[in-house]
């Protein structure tokens, strides 16, 4: 398939829709469950990526984006908006390689001296103690300024010694300047030496957050 050989060879694309960067990685994604409790957490089988950030950053439609599904709408559906939602990505065999676990958006409830203030009492313990656990993906709007929550979010993730990417979504929407001001502002204000710029609608900046993932993910995660 040339697009795919394009891709591999390291070329920039704008990828059509219906030919999503996850083909391309040969992972098809699974929906696994919706836990609203530590005892359903999936066993501990495949290296896993957290999705983390404020209600309406754009989550949903970066999953989508990444995994080229819809699989991310399952975590919209009611009842399953307070739960982590569990997707594995199979392989070709379909083994399962990686697990994308979707935590629910935060920022309603002002984040405050427990990270998990206004979310269910299991996302803290998630976040601390799961051993597959291998990456945090946080995602802040690149049209908003840094926000208080997403910053304690970052200082607990850090205290807690998790690896974390901070992902600035909706880039698409601000002009060549505006993108440069913008994340060096939220490289300030979140005191952060690197923002990955994404955009879900355009597929900027999706192959290096999956190279992102995948470095974290392992040998596990390797897909070539
Ligand atoms: P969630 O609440 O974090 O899951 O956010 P959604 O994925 O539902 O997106 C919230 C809003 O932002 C929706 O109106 C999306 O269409 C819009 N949105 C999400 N990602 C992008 C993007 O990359 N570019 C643009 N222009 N809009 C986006």
């Amino acid at each position: 398939m040339r697009l795919r050989c394009c891709i591999l060879k390291g070329v920039a694309l704008t990828l059509p829709r219906s030919l999503t960067i996850a083909k391309l990685m040969r992972y098809t994604t699974q929906f696994l469950l919706s836990a609203l409790a530590a005892d359903q957490f999936p066993p501990l089988d495949a290296p896993e990526i957290a999705f983390l950030g404020r209600s309406n950053v754009g989550k949903s439609s970066l999953l989508s984006t990444l995994t080229g599904e819809k699989a991310a709408r399952v975590s919209q559906t009611p009842g399953r908006t307070r739960a982590i939602n569990f997707f594995a990505l199979l392989d070709q065999s379909q083994r399962r390689k990686l697990v994308f676990a979707d935590l629910p958006g935060y920022g309603y409830a002002k984040i405050s001296k427990s990270i998990s203030a206004g979310w269910p009492e299991f996302i803290e313990p998630y976040l601390a103690i799961r051993s597959t656990l291998k990456l945090c993906v946080c995602l802040v709007d690149s049209n908003v300024p840094a926000q208080e929550s997403d910053r304690q979010l970052i200082d607990w993730l850090r205290a807690a010694g998790r690896d974390f990417a901070v992902v600035a979504t909706k880039i698409d929407r601000l002009s060549g300047n505006e993108r440069t001001r913008n994340l060096l502002a939220l490289k300030k204000g979140l005191e952060l030496d690197e923002v990955l710029p994404v955009s879900a609608k355009t597929g900027y900046g999706v192959k290096e957050l999956w190279a992102r993932i995948e470095a974290a993910g392992g040998a596990g995660a390797d897909s070539r």
